[in-house]
């Protein structure tokens, strides 16, 4: 039996999306409002729209530069805050805004899209996309996401659930909407940016840690009608090869286990693109499982894991490929940021594409051909000695790096010497201003593969990293972990300075003309820089960490510096126990600045949150270790290691006495609306009710340690 609809069903949907979707604010836009081309981007690396930031790195070369002066060395001390809006979730913000003809559009966790005017900061329009609370859990760093782009009067989001959405710049109406997931039975997430270039609009996927298998594609961006799509690892051997970058691809395999456990080589945050070559750049990024074991019998480079490759963008074709991490086994992804410049080395006029990758290293490519023309460390690291100039391959150092023989500490850790925070390039200093990270960890691989059917568990191969409980030891190794901006320059391969943070994963950079170079930080603030000697020009105050890459515009004649503000990551959700020396919590907000602002900040309270008595201790001291690798394993990924929580998932040692009783059903998928993962099928009781002995074993070691506290003051 059917029950009848009371509208028929063209304008039920409509009408769902109206009241679903959107909040009208009755803001007339210009009237032809995103009106972005070519033409218009492809400007900005000669000079052009100097006003505008029209593409997510500003211009397809990605230098995150931009020419105004308005705000320069000499009166950055005078900069104060213009206006901020409160986005509506507190998690990670990584978004990069497109400013276009005074409008902004940006993004906000869950894959909120908002339209503000960029000059008072009033909101014209919201689309939430719906995506579901449900699946925070199936991404490696939570439900974040790296903006918008804008043309022709559009506005495309890549949404976590995978969808690519087209919307109309001047109402936030959708237009149309395409699902990029080629296997929903894996946790395939978009995060990245979207960029268009000739009219296509590409996007690629996150998942490595949870088995899936890369690729980027492109539709149209009229229709959303996909173009082409380029794989980036092979599929099962026993089915034919994709197309010939396949083919060759699958020569650097061996065995199966890519095909059961993923592949990985997702191209989930960088691409860049030169209109004059004609060549489309797109970042690659780890493996999957992360045990070179596993997912290749220990043998291949594995084509195309950790590489930079170059396409046509009109049929997604292969034309090179220059790999940084050959059988990649440490989540080396080279999915960073591409920066292409001209520049002049050794006298001669050279194009290049640099990047600075996890892995430690700093290349510079002609990106006519993908040549390596050098490759230089950016922090200490152990994992390899060198890259070989001659072979364009990195010099291993086995006894520190290869996991396989035993335990090693390696570095850099997972989390890279560089991640996805961006950096920028001064075309005046000749710098590249990178935020960078010095950490070394431990990986472990497993005995043998581990599959657990279920999209919230990250399958890496590896034994869960181990962290001690002491927390006077955790403070050692936060204090040995360090953030750096380094001011780099790319011909000398040497840093000209750099500034020391106290934690890592703080915010990606903008240069100017006016001499500056702006970041947020991890611990809370804003900063300038002077772009040629690094000196510190100007401080303020964000309330919460800052991770987006800033950027600059014009609006009314005036210039803007915004920050997209907002506390996430892998950082405080996995590494939570190191990430509380940044003693922020999160709080999302877009903070713009202009010289002489009249905004107000409002205050963040930090009121401690008092600890509910946990329920009496029954873990046994023999059952301990199996019941912190099963926590690690199942709840670190969100929750923390060793169930300290950095402040953006709930920390459960705080659990109140009836979360304690429906312990259970609430692992089981009772709070699934709000964003914790069911885990029914995953977890077997035994290991749940170890898990949750686990979990109070930790509340009353906080408990002491407060108490501790307290007799010490
Ligand atoms: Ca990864």
């Amino acid at each position: 039996m059917t029950t009848r609809s009371p509208l028929p069903r063209r304008i039920q949907t409509l009408t769902g999306v109206l009241l679903a979707s959107m909040t009208l604010t009755g803001t007339a836009l210009a009237s032809s409002p995103a009106n972005v081309d070519a033409k218009r981007i492809e400007s900005i690396a000669n000079g052009g729209e100097a006003g505008n930031w029209l593409s997510h790195g500003r211009g397809y070369d990605e230098k995150r530069y931009s020419p105004l002066t308005q705000i320069n060395d000499g009166n950055v001390a005078g900069l104060s805050l213009a206006w901020t809006h409160k986005l509506d979730i507190d998690m990670g913000v990584e978004a990069t805004p497109i400013v276009v003809d005074g409008v902004m559009y940006t993004t906000g966790p869950f894959s909120i899209v908002y339209a503000l005017d960029a000059a008072t900061g009033k909101l014209l329009w919201k689309h939430d996309p719906g995506v579901p609370k449900s699946i925070a859990g199936q991404g490696c760093c939570g439900p974040v996401n790296r903006g918008v782009a804008v043309w022709k009067g559009k506005v495309y989001v890549g949404t976590f659930d995978g969808r690519l959405l087209a919307l109309d710049a001047a109402t936030g109406m959708e237009k149309w909407s395409v699902d990029t997931v080629i296997d929903h039975a894996k946790s395939y997430t978009i995060t990245g940016a979207p960029r268009i270039v000739k009219g296509k609009v590409l996007i690629g996927n996150g998942g490595a840690e949870f088995g899936v298998r890369g690729y980027v594609t492109a539709y149209d961006a009229d229709s959303g009608k996909q173009a082409w799509r380029f794989f980036t690892v092979p599929g099962d051997p026993a089915l034919p090869p994709e197309d010939d970058a396949m083919k060759m691809a699958l020569k650097t395999w061996f065995g199966n286990g890519w095909v059961k456990w993923g592949g990985g080589g997702t191209v989930w945050d960088s691409m860049s693109y030169d209109p004059e070559l004609n060549q489309l750049y797109i970042g690659v990024g780890n493996g999957s499982p992360f045990n070179y074991q596993f997912r290749s019998e220990g043998k291949g480079d594995n084509l195309f894991l950790s590489s930079i490759v170059a396409l046509d963008p009109d049929t997604g074709k292969y034309i090179w490929h220059y790999q940084t991490t050959p059988a990649d086994r440490w989540d080396f992804t080279a999915a960073q940021q591409m920066v292409l410049a001209d520049v002049a080395i050794d006298g001669k006029p050279r194009k290049v594409l640099m990047q600075a990758p996890k892995n430690g290293f700093f290349y510079v490519l002609d990106r006519t051909n993908g040549k390596l023309i050098s490759a230089k460390n950016i922090v200490p690291i152990n994992w390899a000695t060198h890259v070989d100039l001659a072979t364009g391959r990195p010099a291993m150092v086995p006894e520190a790096a290869d996991y396989a023989a035993g335990p090693k500490l390696i570095s850099p850790a997972i989390i890279g010497a560089h991640n996805w925070h961006p950096m920028s390039y001064h075309p005046k200093t000749g710098l590249v201003y990178i935020p960078a990270q010095e950490t070394a960890a431990g990986l472990e691989a497993q005995d043998e593969p581990l599959f657990i059917p279920s999209k919230s568990v990250v399958n890496i191969g590896l034994k869960v990293p181990e962290l001690p409980e002491d927390p006077s030891i955790v403070e050692k190794i936060s204090q040995s972990w360090r953030g750096r901006l380094i001011a780099w320059d790319p011909i000398k391969q040497e840093a000209r300075w750099s500034q020391e943070y106290r934690t890592i994963y703080n915010g990606g950079t903008l240069a100017t003309a006016g001499n500056l170079v702006f970041q947020g930080t991890a611990d809370g603030r804003v900063l300038a820089y002077a772009a040629d000697s690094g000196a510190l020009l100007w401080e303020s105050p964000a309330n919460t960490g800052v991770m987006a890459g800033p950027v600059s515009y014009e609006a009314g004649g005036e210039q803007y510096i915004t920050f997209m503000a907002g506390w996430g990551g892998t950082f405080p959700r996995l590494l939570g126990p190191l990430s509380l020396a940044a003693k922020v919590r999160p709080e999302a907000r877009i903070l713009t600045y202009k010289l002489g602002g009249k905004a107000q900040l409002p205050a963040q309270k930090y009121d401690p949150v008092p600890l509910p008595p946990p329920p009496p201790n029954t873990l046994e001291a023999d059952k301990l270790p199996v019941a912190r690798r099963l926590f690690n394993g199942f709840c670190a990924n969100c929750h923390g290691l060793n169930a300290v929580s950095g402040g953006v998932v709930p920390d459960l040692r705080y659990l109140s006495t009836d979360s304690h009783l429906q312990f259970n059903a609430i692992v089981a998928g009772a709070r699934a609306a709000k964003g914790m993962p069911a885990f029914a099928d995953a977890m077997l009781p035994e290991h749940m009710e170890l898990i949750h002995q686990y979990i109070i074993k930790r509340a009353h070691d906080l408990q002491s340690e407060l108490a501790a506290l307290k007799a010490a003051k």
